[in-house]
């Protein structure tokens, strides 16, 4: 029986403005506003969920919520629920740069993988994955009673 072990490789979210388009549209549109993902320059604002108007904090009621509290045109976008296609390229570049250090963890990794699989032989690895959990160590404690 060949065995291989695999890690995960980490993806970016996305990686340009037109793949994090996509990504906002998924995330905060409902499905009444997805007619707008067929105008290519539709770039619906983030902070807002491309709504224009935005809860304010001190508005809220500690009993009720924001139930019946008022909208307020969104800061960021003027109340136009949408940005300039530019204002999307620090966001993904935030994505880009966070992708590269995961990168390069998970490059340390997976040689740290190859290292340990020379150690090993396939018989131990097969009595590994039929009778062993790997558990990480949070997990075992949050069980714990405190
Ligand atoms: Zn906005």
């Amino acid at each position: 029986m060949a065995i291989s072990l695999k890690m995960d490789e980490p993806k970016p979210r996305y990686s340009n403005p037109i793949e994090l388009r996509a990504y906002v549209f998924n995330m905060t549109l409902y499905s009444h506003d997805r007619e707008r993902l067929n105008d290519p320059n539709d770039y619906p604002c983030f902070y807002c969920g491309g709504k224009g108007k935005v809860r304010k904090p001190e508005d809220r009621c500690p009993i009720e919520g924001y139930k019946g509290a008022p909208w307020h045109n969104c800061g960021k976008c003027n109340g136009s629920g949408k940005l300039h296609p530019a204002e999307y390229e620090p966001i993904v570049e935030d994505e880009l740069n966070d992708f590269r250090q995961k990168m390069r963890k998970y490059e340390l990794l997976k040689n740290q993988l190859e290292d340990i699989l020379h150690r090993i032989d396939e018989i131990d690895i097969e009595f590994l994955l039929e009778n062993v959990r790997v558990v990480p160590d949070s997990a075992v404690s949050d069980s714990k009673p405190k």
